[in-house]
């Protein structure tokens, strides 16, 4: 049953991948066979068309090689993870990819329970998020993370949104940046969208924290406000074993 609800999560996701992907392809070989076409009616201005032609044809290779990055994700190797091990140790990581002009601010409730997760691909998700606050704070800014505890259960508002009732840790990225528009919040999870600059985002950001997210038995939640900020929220579920694996107790004091 597990194999097939990840199969049909996997379908899912090629689905609304393919319907992005198709549309840009379709674009690039739409240019190439127009220049083509007029290439073939007369034979002025060739060169200026196969510099279209050309430059669609890069494009193409873009996608291609982004979609094959998307396609060859890891499978995951899951471990029991104290979550305030983790964020500490990426301290040092966090604030170099933010820079000086933002300052980060880390909450961690008391008593925060372990979490069963890939911490190196959670480690990526982690450094993504924080790269976007960073993105959307022209001018600098702050972002807060906080770990804490939550139990959903059935009668929670959140159970009627989707989330499945039981523990879970959950980490909160908050920045006091530009927030999204509504049309943009409706897509941010989608592959390959992007509303930064050519060669700025790639778009698989938010959708990789989003499958990453799922494959754990997890969730994921936006919440933003034009001209405030915006919240990531994620949740991860309770590890049933107390004990963390070695690499991620917590430090003895
Ligand atoms: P990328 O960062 O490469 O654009 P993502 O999937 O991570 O790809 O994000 C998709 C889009 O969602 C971004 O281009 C941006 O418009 C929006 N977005 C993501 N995070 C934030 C944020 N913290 N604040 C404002 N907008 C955001």
């Amino acid at each position: 049953a597990r194999a097939a609800l990840l199969r049909s999560q996997k379908l899912e996701a090629v689905g609304k991948l393919t319907g992005g992907v198709a549309h840009d392809f379709n674009n690039i070989l739409h240019i190439i066979s127009a220049n083509v076409q007029l290439m073939l009616r007369s034979d002025d201005n060739g060169r200026k068309r196969l510099l279209n032609i050309l430059d669609a044809v890069e494009r193409g290779k873009k996608l291609a090689a982004q979609l094959l990055a998307f396609a060859r994700r890891q499978p995951l190797h899951p471990s029991v993870v104290n979550l305030a091990q983790l964020i500490e140790r990426m301290d040092t990581l966090l604030h170099r990819a933010v820079g000086d002009s933002v300052a980060i601010r880390l909450t961690i409730a008391p008593d925060l329970w372990n979490v069963l997760v890939d911490p190196n691909q959670l480690e990526n998700v982690l450094l993504n998020l924080v790269i976007n606050a960073r993105d959307a704070m022209e001018g600098g800014g702050n972002v807060t993370i906080t770990l804490a505890n939550a139990t959903i259960d059935p009668a929670d508002p959140l159970a009627y949104s989707g989330i499945r009732p039981g523990e879970f840790v959950t980490i909160a990225v908050s920045d006091t940046g530009s927030g999204m528009p509504p049309d943009v919040m409706e897509r941010a999870f989608e592959p390959f969208f992007t509303t930064k600059p050519e060669g700025k985002g790639t778009g698989l950001g938010l959708s990789m924290a989003h499958g990453f997210v799922k494959q754990s038995g997890g969730h994921i939640r936006l919440a933003s406000r034009e001209g405030e900020g915006t919240t990531v929220t994620i949740y991860l579920p309770r590890a049933l074993q107390d004990t963390p694996d070695p690499a991620f107790a917590p430090v003895p004091h």
